[in-house]
């Protein structure tokens, strides 16, 4: 993206953390001038954008048209594995809902509600269990306390190599 802007002296080029590339320029740089700005960029850009990619993966859908689709699957899922682990901590759950957030992977409410994000099923079998058996355990310690994650880690040891690689997903 090609942006010209009042008040810059420069030619700048930017590369967002999503992989949008923008270059700005003053309003009096010529076009070819920018061109030529960004070939000189091309190697420092390359480079930034895989550093980027590397590091974070954003995941698909997201849209209206593809959470209605997959939601009843995701329902199935969250519902088997639910049942998977509470075999293991036995504790009691009311609602379970599945949406479509922008921001997280599940949540627990003071009422024993569980909602997942429905994108769970694109995730590794480990990564989505490791959801599941965290919002479980809101149940008994509604918080991130000592407490919380050793009732985690009692069903899943190596929740924190798992969640180091959650955090690197952009839903
Ligand atoms: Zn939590």
């Amino acid at each position: 993206m090609l942006k010209k802007v009042r008040n810059s002296r420069h030619m700048r080029v930017l590369v967002h953390g999503d992989g949008r590339v923008v270059a700005t320029a003053p309003y009096r740089a010529t076009y070819g001038a920018m061109e030529r700005f960004l070939f000189s960029r091309e190697d420092w850009i390359k480079k930034a954008l895989s550093k980027f990619a590397s590091h974070k993966t954003i995941l698909p859908g997201g849209g209206v048209a593809h959470y209605k689709k997959h939601k009843g699957q995701a329902r199935e899922f969250v519902l088997d594995r639910l049942e998977h682990f509470n075999q293991f901590y036995n504790f009691k759950y009311n609602r379970v809902s599945i949406r479509n957030q922008k921001s997280r992977w599940g949540s627990c409410s003071k009422k024993g509600n569980l909602n997942f994000n429905y994108k769970i099923i694109f995730l590794r079998p480990e990564q989505a269990g490791y959801i599941i058996a965290h919002e479980l355990c809101h149940l008994r310690e509604l918080n991130h306390s000592k407490k919380f994650w050793d009732l985690v880690s009692a069903a899943i040891p190596c929740y924190k190599e798992i969640r180091r690689k959650l955090r690197k997903l952009v839903l």
